[in-house]
């Protein structure tokens, strides 16, 4: 054989090979989606209760703050088609105009929106401000202390965006943490790898690339429960979408016109891949009020819905006087019980002031009963699902705070 044809199929060979793990991985896939088939069908109809479950998206960014070319038609189209029942813009501040007074508020094609706003602070502190200030056209540099308490002043909620790299953590009244953001979690991504990844899988299971990098986010975990801890305050966990449409690659012609383009977090599959559920009480409508008095409470859990629908999920507790649920206070009595529903048979962990006290797989519905106080709180895993989405979680709740 001559020397150019050896080298010819040594090389072929390579590349044959090297494509091995990607024809793995999308075989993979195949089987992830059978297996989220599975868990929707097993799914139970939800108890009975004293609240309805809103499902909806928060942290979304429009054309309006730059970094996105996203469009209101777009972020409405995409949030029917996921019947979602509110969005929680939060645009990027502006110093020449007002993102938050021109963002989506109010109710548009069913949906009710909520005009929020990303802040940065001097020091690069983010955080979601919800709803936004329409009056402070101002994004000069404050620190995190001044903004928050400016936002509290006027009866809105705060939010610590990208805690990993949050410095202002003693500062006093902000509300929450978003611990998981899907953007945080791409910029992991390995181009090669999703490259190869999106070329065999793509075009079959686009929705679940999103398998292929989606990781427990241990550390802002972690700082949500320490701060917790050190504050001895009530914050709520939210998840973010921190949808911008743009991440992916693509080539346009002179005009701007898309050629050719493959993107990774259109609006329409960023809201699929994880939601908020929020609690309302059944005597309430839905409104921004109403939505924003509920996640101020923490009456709600993150669902990572793409991998089963998360709806019906509840944790609750009872002291043989009164009945909370997830966000609230409950005062200690000889004990307490925790009550957990999951929508599926799944891997419940019960985890007290941030460390696991229980892990039990093939839960529906358990109680526990505890005999400390302290906050507590639980991760729901379907294992079923196969490695790596069956080691991470599928619901994160909020916590019930034992006092
Ligand atoms: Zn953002």
């Amino acid at each position: 054989m001559k020397r150019w044809k050896k080298l010819l199929l040594a090389l072929l060979v390579v590349v044959l090979f090297s494509q091995i793990p990607f024809a793995y991985r999308r075989y993979k896939l195949g089987r992830l989606q059978a297996a989220i088939q599975q868990v929707n069908s097993q799914r139970r109809n939800s108890e009975k209760s004293d609240y309805l479950e809103y499902t909806g998206v928060m942290h979304v960014h429009s054309f309006l703050g730059g970094h996105s070319t996203g469009n209101f038609e777009q972020i409405i189209a995409a949030a029917q088609a996921n019947q979602l029942r509110f969005v929680v813009m939060t645009e990027h501040t502006s110093d020449r105009f007002n993102t938050a007074a021109m963002t989506l508020k109010g109710t548009h094609g069913g949906i009710l929106f909520i005009n929020g706003t990303e802040f940065r602070a001097g020091n690069a502190d983010r955080l979601l401000l919800v709803p936004g200030d329409e009056l402070a056209n101002d994004s000069r540099p404050s620190s995190s202390e001044d903004v928050i308490t400016r936002t509290k002043a006027a009866a809105r909620l705060a939010f610590v965006a990208y805690p990993q790299e949050f410095k202002s953590w003693t500062a006093r009244g902000y509300d929450g943490v978003e611990v998981y953001n899907v953007y945080t979690d791409a910029l992991q991504i390995n181009p090669v790898t999703m490259f190869f990844d999106g070329l065999w899988s793509y075009r079959s299971y686009p929705d679940l690339l999103f398998a292929n990098f989606y990781r427990r986010p241990d550390r802002n975990l972690q700082k949500w429960d320490e701060a917790i801890g050190s504050t001895s305050r009530r914050l709520v966990a939210t998840a973010g979408n921190d949808a911008h449409a743009n991440v992916g690659f693509s080539l346009n012609s002179d005009s701007g016109k898309p050629l050719f383009g493959v993107t990774l977090d259109p609006y329409e599959r960023s809201f699929r891949l994880v939601r908020l559920h929020v609690l309302l009480p059944n005597d309430k409508q839905l409104d921004a009020e109403s939505l924003l008095a509920s996640l101020g409470a923490g009456h709600c859990f993150i669902g990572f819905d793409l991998f089963g629908d998360t709806s019906g999920f509840s944790f609750s507790a009872s002291n043989g006087v009164e009945h909370k649920i997830q966000g609230d206070e409950i005062l200690f009595e000889k004990e307490v019980k925790l009550s957990v529903n999951t929508p599926a048979p799944s891997r419940v962990i019960l985890l007290k002031d941030g460390k696991a006290i229980k892990d039990e797989n093939a839960v529906g519905r358990k109680e526990y009963l505890v005999a400390e106080k302290g906050s507590y709180r639980v991760e729901v895993y379907l294992p079923q699902l196969g490695k790596p989405v069956g080691d991470q979680p599928w619901i994160i709740s909020n916590p019930i705070y034992v006092r």
